[in-house]
């Protein structure tokens, strides 16, 4: 490991000089009122301020959508849903637990792959908008339209002929699941005219995880100019541009956070210009980790100090079961740490320590030989950036150990 190139400063989580706060509550105490380790803490003040911090940098008038697979713990969706303009879904079991959060669902899209028969027609019941992924989707939507009498309303998700660079996941460009090939967006148009189905617009992401503002920005650009040529193909107006997101947070060591200014300022730009060329559409942006990841913690308590050869481990009882991506199994080419500390020592000296969890696999890291502070047995390690992508994307099944529990703050 390379000490000398840091984290970023993990700054929004402040603390009583010996033990975090998550909104308030030092760590310890917080630990006594789960009742039981491991467990996910969201800092709602945390959400709250993200989302404030964001329209700030933003123009006014852009819609910002949450998209819940990110986190999809119904307290965190219910706060959010209350924060931001809509809720971008990925299943029907995504949508039930939107529409139980109170979110309006003229406001909610559903997204995804592979769509299933009956998830279509609940959204299509929901009222929600369908962002199609195939053309397989139109004929089932338009039986379900006449079916409940109700008309499906339909996007395009778009399969550009453009990558979003720099992106961690590539989810647009080439040859993709996702969306529909550009090339074939004008006859998919002539079928949704043809079905009768409510058409409102278009949906492009390209892709998750990107820290370089001008690669967003650039993306973005490219996706309004696509959708603008493919309006002259649409049966009415466009009225809903979703320009996807992206927008990824400092997970590893010399990654920074992203500049929102070029993005913000690109974004305005946008804005303006579809007055002239697209006056009834609304731009959307879609965000699920920039905004709930750094508000999360991953907290999981020392089982056993042991030193092997020299090397000391922190044995805790939760780990990669709970938390795939932290321990580099989550998409990751080369496995580095997340930002981790000891979160009720943090006056500790610094000693280097390996943090593991206790599945019978040398997958299952935390932390490789880090400087934490010197940890012993009962002690409670910390994961930051944990509040996306963790128990929802993580085999808590694998060795049968007991679940995580996941607090909102
Ligand atoms: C996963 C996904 C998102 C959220 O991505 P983040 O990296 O969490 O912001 C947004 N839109 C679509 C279509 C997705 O599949």
């Amino acid at each position: 490991m390379n000490a000398s190139i840091p984290h970023a400063p993990m700054s929004q989580f402040v603390s009583d000089g010996e033990e975090l706060l998550v909104n308030g509550i030092a760590l310890s105490r917080l630990a006594a009122r789960v009742g039981s380790t491991p467990f996910y803490a969201v800092d709602r003040g945390l959400l709250t301020q993200r989302v404030q911090a964001l329209r700030a940098a933003l123009p006014a008038g852009l819609k910002l959508h949450y998209a819940m697979k990110a986190n999809p713990m119904p307290a965190l969706v219910q706060h959010m849903a209350r924060l931001v303009d809509g809720i971008d879904v990925a299943s029907a079991g995504e949508l039930l637990v939107a529409l139980d959060a109170g979110a309006d669902p003229h406001e909610v899209s559903f997204a995804g792959p592979g769509k299933r028969d009956a998830e279509l027609v609940q959204a299509v019941a929901s009222g929600v908008l369908v962002n199609v992924e195939s053309q397989r989707e139109l004929p089932v939507l338009a039986q379900a339209s006449q079916t409940l009498g109700m008309p499906a309303r339909v996007a395009l998700r778009i399969n550009p002929d453009f990558e979003l660079k720099g992106s961690g996941m590539k989810m647009g460009g080439g040859p993709k699941q996702f969306g529909v090939d550009v090339e074939a967006v004008p006859e998919v148009l002539a079928a949704v005219a043809r079905l009768g189905l409510a058409f409102e617009g278009f949906h492009l992401f390209a892709g998750s995880q990107n820290l370089k503002a001008d690669a967003i920005a650039e993306a973005q650009s490219k996706s309004f100019d696509l959708a603008v040529r493919l309006a002259d193909f649409a049966p009415s107006p466009v009225r809903f541009l979703n320009l996807g997101g992206g927008f990824g947070i400092p997970y590893f060591p010399g990654e920074q956070a992203l500049d929102l200014a070029p993005i913000g300022d690109n974004l305005a730009a946008l804005q303006e210009r579809a007055r002239d060329v697209l006056p009834q559409a609304e731009l959307v942006i879609e965000l699920g980790r920039y905004l709930v990841g750094e508000a999360g913690l991953y907290v999981t308590r020392v089982v056993d100090r042991k030193v092997s050869r020299g090397q000391t481990y922190l044995v805790c009882d939760g780990g990669l079961n709970h938390h795939l991506s932290a321990s580099g199994n989550f998409g990751q080419v080369i496995r580095k740490n997340y930002p981790v500390t000891v979160g009720n020592r943090l006056s500790a000296p610094r000693e280097v320590q390996t943090v593991v969890g206790p599945l019978c696999t040398p997958l299952d890291l935390l932390a490789d030989r880090m400087a934490l502070p010197r940890a012993d047995v009962g002690d409670l390690v910390v994961v930051f950036q944990s509040g996306a992508y963790g128990a929802s994307a993580s085999p808590a099944r694998f060795l049968g150990h007991p679940p995580v529990t996941e607090v909102l703050v």
